[in-house]
Formats: structure tokens, sequence, C-alpha cells
């Protein structure tokens, strides 16, 4: 059985101030990341409601959240293709909201550098050159699905300037979102 400890000001605290002299007495997860870490953690402070206490890693790790990279809860490494496996599904339900590789290496506690290189040995491609493909294979099914305006499309998927959404689009299928919407639809007339 897993028991939650009760988050109190004292712990609250201590995870604001990186607190190392709470190592080892209480471990702290974050239910929108999956993530838990030490008291002592540098990695950014979440928000108080979406944090879960846990007296040991174990309880921690039986509760499926994940060690992590940075301040090593476990005092192991998460091997690299699980830590890259959480940033793919944090795009993949995130891809409308702003998205950079800094929020990125940071939401999954590690250095932009390293996971820039990771990210690239496992998939082939940079973490933007993900959240791009994500963003214009949405866009492509709601051109084809609905009747939006291609600037609403664009907003969709997360880019906020039409022009550049057209742009990418453009780079990364040949055509652009409007003619690639008539292609299809006289397609479809015949
Ligand atoms: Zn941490």
């Amino acid at each position: 059985m897993t028991s939650t400890e009760i988050m109190t000001d004292e712990k609250w605290r201590a995870i604001v101030e990186n607190d190392a002299t709470y190592n080892n007495q209480f471990f702290y997860a974050v239910k929108t990341t999956g993530i838990f870490c030490k008291p002592s953690c540098k990695s950014r402070v979440p928000k108080k409601e979406n944090v879960r206490i846990f007296q040991n890693a174990e309880e921690a790790l039986s509760a499926n959240f994940r060690p992590c990279k940075r301040c090593k809860p476990t005092n192991e490494r998460l091997p690299d293709n699980e830590w890259i496996t959480i940033i793919i599904e944090y795009i993949d339900k995130n891809y409308p909201d702003k998205l950079s590789l800094e929020t990125l290496a940071e939401i999954s506690h590690g250095s932009p550098y390293h996971l820039q290189r990771t990210f690239k040995k496992i998939t082939g491609m940079t973490p933007v050159e993900y959240i791009h493909q994500v963003r214009i294979n949405t866009a492509k099914k709601y051109l084809l699905q609905s009747d939006r305006a291609v600037s609403d499309i664009a907003k969709m998927v997360g880019i906020s300037n039409t022009p550049y959404f057209i742009t990418l689009f453009k780079k990364m299928m040949g055509t652009t979102p409007a003619h690639f919407r008539q292609l299809h639809e006289s397609e479809g007339i015949k």
C-alpha cells in the first residue's frame, strides 16, 4: 500500500528553498510531469496543488512516479530511452502550448544541451523538429476534417503566427495549407 504524506508549510518551504537538510526525510512528486524529486532539487518549483509528498523513493516509484534525472532521488540514472519517452509523451499532449527546448529541459529536469543530444540520438530528430512534426500532422487532420480557417488551425496546433505556420507547412509538405486542402477536396469530389 502506498501512503501519501501530508504537505506541511515546513515541507513546502524545503521544496521552494531546495533545502538539502530535508533529503531522505521526504520526497516530492509532481502530478503533471510524473516525476519525483529530493527536496534539494534545483528544478523549477512546481505548483503546490500538483505536488504529492512521499516518505521514501520506493513509495513514489510504486505510485508510478519516475525519478528525476537531475537530482536522482533513487541515486540511479533514468535510462535515456525512458527519459525521451517522457518528453515525447509531454509534447504529444502539450503541442498546442508554447514549447521550446528550454521549457522541455526544465520540465524533464535536464540541461537543454543534454536533452538536444539525447533526443536526437534516440529519435533521429531534435525536440523542436519533433514538435513541428506533431503540429503539422495535426494541422493536416484539421485541414481535411474541418472548415476552419488556416489561421485558426495554426493557433490550434500552437503556432500563433499564421505566416510562420504557412512557411513551416510549405517547408515540410511542399505545398501551402490552403492548397493542401484544395487538392484533397477535389480528390473527394471525383
Ligand atoms: Zn529533481
